[in-house]
């Protein structure tokens, strides 16, 4: 790898490796949090609290598309079209640079408040063979599910936290959290109420709470896919 490079907005940049004192986190005694990802909220947490999917490209996409008019409409080999095709670039990396940042700080703040992040561990590429799938793969394109779980990862290492991906198939939305009864959902249904217990349910939110839960019981019985934030040798330098 060349220690430089150009990229597309002309600007160079310098690559280097650098040793760094990872900031020093207090333990939080010993909290735990569910997060169910959505389509509405992007991150819901078991106490209800959500936080909606950034909309950096819908904000910028008006600028965007008078830049690429311009560069349709700019004679090919001139110093003109040069110009406008420098302006989509810095466009789409201002897009970019938005939702990177947004994941960072997003994640950080997961880890930094909590102890134990249970997440379920969602197949961005397998949903997307199905309607519901295509439904969220659109959802997600301002704010990528995967780096985000990227990002919570690599925190959690720094920060000495866990996180512990509660498999797909585990049936979070519909298990009602209190009496564990399960009740077919349409994706449409956001509130609901349990026909066994007469419990009505946030969605996202009882979601989350019985990600919690199952993420606790696989910790506790030690067959989980949990990662555990210092295991496995990553050089944070490399990560930023
Ligand atoms: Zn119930």
């Amino acid at each position: 790898m060349q220690p430089y490079k150009q990229d597309a907005t002309g600007a160079w940049w310098v690559i280097f490796i650098c040793h760094i004192n990872l900031p020093d986190i207090q333990p939080t005694a010993d909290r735990p949090v569910g997060i169910d990802v959505g389509l509405e909220s992007f991150t819901t947490l078991l106490t209800g609290e959500k936080t909606a999917p950034p909309k950096f490209y819908r904000r910028s996409h008006k600028k965007l598309a008078r830049a690429q008019r311009k560069l349709a409409r700019a004679q090919k080999g001139s110093h003109n079209r040069a110009k406008a095709r420098k302006r989509v670039a810095k466009i789409h990396q201002k897009i970019s640079n938005q939702r990177a940042d947004w994941l960072h700080k997003h994640a950080l703040g997961m880890v930094q408040r909590f102890d134990v992040v249970c997440i379920e561990d969602l197949n961005i590429k397998g949903l997307a063979r199905t309607k519901r799938g295509t439904l969220w793969v659109k959802s997600f394109s301002d704010a990528s599910l995967s780096t985000f779980m990227q990002r919570l990862q690599e925190k959690a290492e720094w920060c000495g936290r866990r996180v512990v991906k509660v498999g797909r198939f585990y049936a979070s939305s519909k298990t009602c959290h209190v009496c564990h009864s399960k009740t077919a959902l349409k994706l449409a249904d956001r509130m609901w109420t349990c026909p066994t217990c007469g419990t009505t349910h946030d969605r996202d939110g009882n979601a989350a709470i019985n990600i919690v839960h199952e993420g606790i019981r696989l910790l506790a019985v030690g067959t989980t896919e949990s990662q555990n934030a210092a295991g496995d040798g990553v050089n944070p330098a490399k990560r930023w």
